[in-house]
């Protein structure tokens, strides 16, 4: 039977990877969460993991309560999230939100196997060091977000040498009927809420933004390996078709499939194989017809900052993502407006880029992390004024 692990079971893409695998015949490792220890341990418990660790050090005793005399080993904290990585799976998600899902991704990569990536961050701030690492392991990386699966099907039996353009879409996220002049005031509630997908709080006011977008423009080029001008973004409403790529001769193809992580996460556990997926199929006489337009970049300012990111390459995108997520947390806390987040973002890659912090050839997971708390600390002074940062 195959071992499986799940990092970040408790959130939106663990729980629809625990609905595929509570279906088939797995034997699970480790599940991992944060603060919902009710739900890690009912699913610890319903699926006979071998242990179940909260990244929370403080939560260590309810968790214990909740698992009970069920046989479940129960940790905490960063340490345990690590140990459990180390523990031998065959397949292992990776969908901790943030930049706290690098560490997970990288040891889970250690002992080979297929680590089913989710965490896109981990590419943003670290791609060439994770991608190397899987290669020195043996490892195989697979996309999970739902573009990058999108690209990596529709690039089976391709040469990569002909790919002339890739195209990944963008629903818009939930505030792209809100006049321009209406985004400054844009709530949390509101750019939380998202017109097609359902998925985790973070990533969802990520796609009101189009910081997700940007992202996952940088996650194109670190994951497929290519030149930024081949990597473009297009606003399609209605989230049906996921990607395209377009190759040498004209051709495009296209992935389409409704908006369920449960076709890309399935498609990663079930790899190289095809099975079958409990997931609602497209009617197209009712579709219709499918819609698309150019982005407008005054409205998504995150996508010309990802292009910056993607010409530096190095140790900008560890920056840009801390930046990105000090800028969240100052917006969901209402601290910052919603169109103050890209201003601080550039700004704090500005100040990085002119104090040298970016610069190096090669890439260790030192200087990501460092990279990651300078960039943290420089946004969390400029978001408060102090020009001096
Ligand atoms: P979520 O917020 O719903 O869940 C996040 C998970 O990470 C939870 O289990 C939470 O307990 C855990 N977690 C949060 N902070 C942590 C920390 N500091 N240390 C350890 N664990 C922590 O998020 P989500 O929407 O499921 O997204 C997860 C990842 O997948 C993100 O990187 C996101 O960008 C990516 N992704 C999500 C979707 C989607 O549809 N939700 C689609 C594509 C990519
Ligand atoms: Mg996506």
């Amino acid at each position: 039977m195959r071992r499986v692990s799940v990092f970040g079971s408790t959130g939106s893409i663990g729980q629809s990877t625990l609905d595929l695998i509570g279906r088939g015949d797995f034997d699970v490792v480790a599940l991992t969460g944060g603060a919902n220890v009710a739900q890690l341990a009912a699913d610890a418990i319903r699926l006979r993991a071998e242990v179940a660790v909260t990244a929370f050090d403080d939560r260590l005793e309810e968790l214990r309560d909740a698992l009970g005399g069920s046989g479940v080993e129960a940790a905490a904290g960063t340490a345990a999230l690590e140990e459990a990585a180390d523990r031998a799976a065959d397949w292992t998600m990776s969908a901790i939100v943030g930049a706290a899902g690098l560490i997970p991704s990288l040891r889970a990569l250690r002992h080979g196997g297929t680590l089913a990536l989710a965490n896109k961050e981990s590419l943003v701030c670290a791609g060439p060091l994770l991608l190397s690492e899987a290669a020195r392991r043996g490892a195989t990386v697979l996309p999970v977000d739902s573009e990058h699966s999108a690209v990596f099907q529709a690039l089976v039996g391709e040469d990569v040498a002909a790919v002339e353009k890739v195209v990944i879409t963008a629903s818009g996220g939930g505030l792209r009927d809100l006049p321009l002049e209406s985004l400054r005031n844009a709530t949390p509630e509101q750019a939380g809420t998202h017109p097609n997908w359902d998925m985790g709080q973070r990533i969802t006011i990520d796609s009101a933004s189009m910081f997700n977008k940007a992202m996952e423009l940088i996650e194109t080029k670190e994951f497929f390996g290519l030149p930024p001008a081949k990597i473009d973004t297009i606003i399609h409403p209605q989230s049906l078709i996921h990607a395209l790529v377009q190759f040498a001769d004209g051709a495009m193809m296209a992935h389409l499939g409704t908006a369920d992580m449960r076709h890309a996460i399935g498609y990663a556990l079930n790899w190289p194989d095809r099975r079958h997926l409990p997931v609602e199929r497209l009617d197209l006489a009712q579709v219709a017809r499918l819609e698309f337009h150019a982005p407008d970049p005054a409205r998504y300012p995150a996508l010309a900052i990802a292009r910056g990111v993607m010409d530096r390459g190095g140790l900008s995108g560890a920056a840009f993502n801390a930046a990105k997520e000090v800028a969240l947390d100052l917006f969901i806390a209402r601290q910052m407006r919603f169109t103050d987040m890209a201003p601080l973002v550039e700004r704090v890659l500005e100040r990085l880029e002119a104090r040298g912090c970016l610069e190096g050839d090669t890439m260790t997971l030192d200087m990501v992390l460092e990279t990651d708390r300078i960039a943290r600390e420089t946004a969390t002074a400029v978001a408060s004024g102090d020009h001096a940062a």
